[in-house]
């Protein structure tokens, strides 16, 4: 049922992301449409919790599409998850007249969302994360301004490795995800790709690398996901640095860190970000509430937030007693199957990235 609303919230929560000002313009100047007012929250649930509030309208989300990181800022706040937190946060809501709630981030934020929404406040969840580790949706807002900077500064390494004969090996970010390792593995022309979703071989990695060499190719390139890491905890990208020394390759190391996380978003995650704002607030006029907004085969669509959240545990192996329980077995089969589908999806572009690497 339609719901009519004076004010609503907004606030980034977790690691930014490029295209987060482009989601709060987007929410912001969709509400005014309804005649609905914003409030931002600086500073994601701690930011709520502590009454850290800014008036948005559409003068003051001017010139932000362009920018990188998130004009609401965010702030880690693990007491967000107690019972007290969530009491501070719903005082805050109470007192300032704000009626329902969109929150902009990953599955950490997710979970922040769905509990405010069983307390009663309307909530609808925006992905902004450059992992793109949500598995729920086939893209996160932030996703390819951060592959289109890694391959930017793998193309630059590229020069110098190409110059002096040289292996880069380039860590990207990605936490336990490794699509941005290997999307743009494949798109900077890499010798060999590292992610945690397949194993690793090195002794044949070695021996391809020192073949490529010996075939006449200067330039080697190996993207390593930041998610993978030895036995003792080394980050696997150092741990390779020292094994192709050993073999006679001359290797560099560079970690490209929160350099990708920043910067202009690229055109996909403006545009992602205008459709996902507009229909977070066309989904709370709706009625609707405890929802993310995720892309499935190029179409925005909601989804429940729980699902999302349950969903992603499958697939990370990581589900815990009476996940399941809130499923009709229709839908646990489809969670497996959408598990599967995505784990093929990555086993086929890694050996891609090996075919290519010849
Ligand atoms: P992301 O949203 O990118 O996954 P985090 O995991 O850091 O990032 O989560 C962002 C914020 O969401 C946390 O700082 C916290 O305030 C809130 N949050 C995370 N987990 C929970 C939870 N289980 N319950 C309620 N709030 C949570």
């Amino acid at each position: 049922m339609a719901k009519t609303f004076k004010k609503i919230g907004i606030l980034t929560s977790g690691g930014d992301a490029p295209g987060m000002n482009a989601e709060i313009r987007a929410v912001v100047r969709k509400a005014k449409e309804y005649g609905i007012d914003v409030i931002g929250i600086d500073g994601g649930y701690k930011g709520l919790m502590d009454d850290k509030l800014i008036e948005l309208d559409q003068r003051t989300v001017s010139n932000v599409i362009q920018k990188g990181g998130t004009m609401l800022h965010s702030i880690r706040c693990p007491e967000f998850a107690s019972p007290e937190g969530m009491e501070k946060a719903l005082d805050t809501l109470k007192k300032y007249g704000i009626e329902a709630l969109v929150a902009i981030g990953g599955d950490g934020t997710f979970r922040g969302a769905t509990d405010l929404s069983r307390h009663g406040i309307p909530t609808v969840g925006l992905t902004g994360t450059i992992d793109n580790d949500i598995t729920a949706t086939d893209y996160t807002v932030g996703f390819d301004t951060a592959m289109n900077s890694v391959i930017n500064a793998v193309d630059q390494l590229r020069d110098t490795a190409e110059s002096h004969q040289m292996c880069m090996i380039v860590e990207v970010m990605g936490r336990d995800c490794g699509e941005i390792a290997l999307m743009s593995g494949i798109a900077s022309g890499a010798a060999a790709v590292v992610i945690p979703e397949v194993p690793f071989d090195e002794a044949y990695a070695v021996q391809h690398l020192k073949e490529l060499r010996a075939s006449g190719k200067r330039n080697l390139l190996v993207i390593v996901s930041e998610g993978v890491k030895t036995a003792d905890g080394t980050m696997y990208g150092e741990h390779l640095l020292g094994v192709l020394k050993a073999n006679g390759v001359d290797a560099r190391f560079v970690r490209l860190g929160h350099l990708v996380r920043g910067g202009n978003p690229t055109l996909r995650d403006r545009l992602t970000a205008s459709r996902m704002g507009a229909m977070g607030v066309d989904l709370l006029v709706e009625g609707k509430s405890d929802l993310v907004v995720v892309e499935l085969e190029g179409k925005l669509q909601p989804i429940e937030i729980n699902y999302a959240l349950v969903l992603d545990r499958m697939y990370k192996g990581k589900l815990k007693d009476g996940d399941l329980d809130a499923f009709i077995p229709e839908q646990i089969e489809k969670m497996k199957a959408t598990c599967a589908a995505k784990k093929a999806e990555i086993e086929k572009l890694y050996r891609l990235s090996q075919d290519l690497s010849k």
